[in-house]
């Protein structure tokens, strides 16, 4: 590195007594700690120590960050505990050097300071931040199945107390700098444009009270905190914390129980030797995990969408890129009509609903007002926020103001030749060069392109329902649509917070051609006997899933998915066989959530109860007695999607690589992140042993079950899918 390899002592001009550390890493647009600036810092606090200064202020350089982290791409390369025992030591002994500088510290926090830059300023003895909405104060490292390894396990429950430190290490929370200013992890929050000039006039104060270094301990308000900060109250706080660390994960991340072992040994302790080496060795035990080295793939994955356009570099180099949008239009204010303009106009994007009538656009207007209520409620924003929120909403029944959109999201009836009328005569209110996006969940893109005059214009923007929650939005490359549709339609789902795959046109185009065999194997199962709580425990304690297929189907609607199915069976076939439970639908009566009734019991509210014991007889089975192991009901339904993926991503090529498959299997189905996605288990579990238990099934008579020959050519030259 040059510029003093990124990290430089200045002193100040209002005072010779003030030295400004500023950070100003070489080459990139983010501060965060590798290993050379972790050397280069080394040597700044030696320089630091030998100064005459009386108090010194850290600050960064960069544009809305301070320091990001600890650089996720080396720990990458570190493999044995040893590795990471050596190089956690690094940071904990710098950090412990900056904790024992002889002159006070103050962090001028602005912009993101997560994981290592937030154990960084913990080491300060004071901590000041800019109010802006760019500060972002935290320490995600369980996120990615680590513990906070620079001394935050040990530092921040003495700057915070026990119970906001929990908080934000077992869920790897940042907070914004109101909270941090609340729960006492900042001293001052500041306007942005104070920052530096508050802080001069902080140390200079610090100074004039004799530059004293400050120890400050946590010190609780009230009866009942006071009580839970004590000896006796302590271990209340440390068994419910665990309790609920399991509930919420099953006891499928180990990291936050690592976390609270470590908090519950060190919080007491004044040896902070003794407590750095506990914080390091439990670090080392889950960073060689397989669970971190997947959710450190998945953090990848999130950030390779971060870097893409959605469409091929060539196309890039060739100029095409994304049109900016601030106007969309949507079609139908329905189920996901409503979601689409919460998400759109909650980032900004001045949203238009048309619909058939005014009732339909008024529950529409109201989907949004609740939702942001709720946020009202929760102070994630304030009232005049929701209020300028909800004048980004508007409803027409006719199609005055199009012109003014650059993008109109489709989301009315699953009916081809009624959205092909629409598409057409919408694409007659916009201007030329306006893009039109379907929501269908089923239907074919390329068919529907015939619709619009300019069917380059024309593409498929695939929300999941609720649209608020699911972050995947599959982005569907019709044939005729250009460069510039797809990188516009990429960039907007980004706009609005979603995280975008492009897919090639296909029934169910990704998620869903794969979700649905798995479904369907669910019915199977029960069919066989098998109890549909002990289906749905298995998948989701024994494998992660957040939800169990019965669950899923109800919350899908059981017509749809038999509607579905029948869709693909036109199109794949043997591959696709139904069920007596899905045979039987209609004379059930069932259709999940929507009508009450489903394979579970709902109250009117639509809450979800016991499963319904009537189910059985109501689908024409027997009565369960649950034949088949755990593993065979997981290893069926799992295998089922792998065996469908070999064919949707080589044959018929409906993404390029498994990276997107095991990007939107977690961000459009919840597949558990800890397993690395859909295709990273395939590859662990072994394609081979994949193929062979395919086999085995198939020859007790479920066609659908015969591996593909793909799958079975990988099996043969031992070739995985990464
Ligand atoms: P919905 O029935 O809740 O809403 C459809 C809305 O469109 C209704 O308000 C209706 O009045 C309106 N509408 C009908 N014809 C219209 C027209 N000519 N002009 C303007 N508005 C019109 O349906 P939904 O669940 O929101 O589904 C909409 C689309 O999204 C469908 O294509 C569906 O396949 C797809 N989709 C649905 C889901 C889901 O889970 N609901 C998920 C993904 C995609």
């Amino acid at each position: 590195m040059t510029q003093q390899q990124g990290i430089r002592i200045v002193t100040s001009s209002a005072s010779s007594d003030i030295g400004i550390v500023e950070l100003d890493m070489v080459g990139e647009k983010i501060n965060k700690f590798n290993e050379a600036m972790l050397v280069r810092f080394k040597d700044v606090v030696e320089e630091l120590k030998k100064s005459s200064y009386k108090a010194i202020i850290f600050t960064s350089k960069k544009n809305k960050i301070f320091v990001a982290g600890a650089d996720i791409d080396e720990i990458k390369k570190l493999k044995t505990a040893d590795e990471f025992n050596k190089a956690v030591s690094v940071g904990q002994n710098l950090f412990n050097a900056i904790e024992d500088l002889p002159m006070p510290t103050i962090a001028a926090i602005s912009g993101a300071c997560a994981g290592g830059g937030c154990e960084f300023v913990l080491a300060c003895d004071y901590r000041i931040a800019s109010d802006d909405k760019s500060t972002r104060i935290g320490l995600p490292e369980t996120k990615l199945g680590i513990i906070p390894g620079f001394g935050g396990c040990v530092r921040l429950p003495r700057v915070v107390g026990l119970q906001a430190a929990l908080d934000i290490i077992l869920q790897g929370k940042l907070v914004d700098a109101k909270k941090a200013y609340k729960i006492g992890l900042i001293d001052s929050c500041v306007h942005q444009n104070i920052l530096e000039s508050f802080t001069l006039d902080f140390a200079k104060d610090i100074i004039k009270k004799g530059a004293k270094k400050r120890s400050k301990q946590f010190v609780a308000n009230g009866l009942v905190n006071k009580f839970l900060e004590s000896f006796v109250g302590r271990p209340i706080v440390f068994s419910q914390a665990k309790k609920g660390v399991l509930s919420a994960t099953k006891g499928h991340y180990p990291a936050p129980i690592k976390a609270i072992e470590v908090i519950s040994k060190t919080y007491d302790s004044s040896d902070r030797k003794n407590s750095m080496d506990i914080e390091r060795n439990a670090f080392c035990e889950v960073a060689v995990t397989d669970i971190s080295k997947n959710l450190i793939h998945v953090f990848d994955l999130t950030e390779m969408v971060k870097r893409q356009t959605g469409i091929s570099k060539e196309a890039e180099n060739k100029g095409a890129k994304a049109k900016p949008v601030t106007h969309i239009g949507i079609l139908g204010a329905g189920t996901m009509g409503g979601g689409v303009a919460y998400v759109a106009a909650d980032k900004g994007i001045d949203s238009r609903m048309k619909d058939l009538n005014h009732e339909a656009l008024g529950r529409g207007l109201k989907h949004a007002r609740d939702l942001w209520s709720k946020e009202v409620k929760k102070k994630r924003i304030t009232a005049y926020d929701l209020e300028q929120k909800m004048s980004l909403v508007t409803g027409t029944t006719d199609f005055s103001g199009f012109k003014k959109m650059e993008v109109v999201v489709e989301a009315i009836v699953e009916d081809m030749e009624i959205k092909k009328k629409v598409i057409r005569q919408t694409a007659g209110e916009m201007k030329s060069e306006g893009i039109i996006v379907t929501n269908t969940s089923s239907l074919s893109v390329n068919e529907m392109e015939s619709g619009h005059p300019n069917p380059q214009n024309f593409a498929g923007m695939h929300f999941f329902n609720p649209v608020h929650k699911m972050p995947l939005v599959e982005v569907i490359r019709g044939k005729s649509s250009s460069d510039e549709t797809i990188a516009t339609v990429f960039e907007l789902a980004k706009k609005m917070g979603k995280m975008p795959v492009v897919v090639r046109d296909g029934p169910g185009f990704l998620v869903n051609r794969l979700l649905l065999p798995y479904l369907g194997e669910a019915a199977f199962l029960a069919e066989e006997g098998m109890k549909v709580e002990t289906v749905d425990r298995a998948y989701t304690h024994d494998f992660g899933m957040p939800m169990g297929p019965f669950e899923l189907m109800d919350e899908i609607g059981l017509d749809v998915c038999v509607k579905v199915l029948k869709i693909f069976k036109e199109s794949f076939g043997d591959r696709i066989e139904m069920s007596k439970v899905l045979k039987n639908l209609d004379s059930s009566g069932r259709q999940g959530r929507k009508n009450l009734k489903g394979f579970y019991l709902y109250d009117e509210s639509g809450k979800r109860g016991e499963v319904d014991q009537t189910c059985y007889e109501a689908f024409g089975l027997n009565s369960p007695s649950n034949p088949l192991s755990n593993q065979e009901c997981i290893e069926r339904g799992i295998f089922a999607m792998i065996n469908e993926c070999s064919l949707a991503l080589y044959q018929d090529k409906i993404v390029d690589t498994p990276h997107e498959v095991d990007l939107a299997m977690i961000m459009g189905t919840g597949f558990p992140p800890f397993r690395g996605g859909l295709l990273k288990y395939a590859d662990k579990v072994g394609i081979k042993y994949i193929v062979d238990q395919l086999k085995i099934y198939h020859s007790k008579g479920h066609n659908r079950m015969k591996p593909t020959d793909l799958l079975i050519k990988m099996s043969e030259i031992g070739k995985g899918f990464y």
